[in-house]
């Protein structure tokens, strides 16, 4: 069996983090390297490696994530200026941490296309 991802090790209180929001199936930390002056992360409990293991049975977590988004861009004052959601997937998205997430970032006007 794979090593619990960094994320599961957080919900597991093995790793510190600065938690932002929880709810029963997602978690919401501040990104340890961020890339615009707010930068959340959210997870959900369940380790999914990516989003392609995601099919109906899994619509409430993977709209549960959306729903977190809303939620945390209100609370961080973000939900007016506006913010941005990216999900990173497999290895030409550039995801490096094999456990679904979802960053929002915001606080500064963000270019595009990206990277
Ligand atoms: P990705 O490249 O989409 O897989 O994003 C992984 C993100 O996790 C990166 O933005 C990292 O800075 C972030 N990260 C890695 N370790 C931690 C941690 N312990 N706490 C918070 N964020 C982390």
């Amino acid at each position: 069996m794979s090593q619990p991802s960094i994320f599961t090790r957080i919900m597991n209180g093995e790793v510190e983090s600065d938690l932002v929001y929880e709810d029963d199936l997602v978690i919401a930390i501040r990104d340890i390297n961020p890339q615009a002056p707010i930068h959340i992360l959210i997870v959900p409990r369940e380790p999914f490696v990516s989003v392609n293991e995601f099919d109906e049975g899994h619509a409430a977590i993977a709209g549960q994530m959306l729903v977190a988004a809303a939620k945390v861009a209100k609370q961080l004052g973000l939900d007016q200026s506006g913010y941005r959601l990216v999900i990173n997937n497999g290895r030409d998205g550039g995801q490096d941490i094999e456990h679904v997430h979802m960053h929002l970032l915001g606080g500064r006007r963000l270019g595009w296309p990206p990277g």
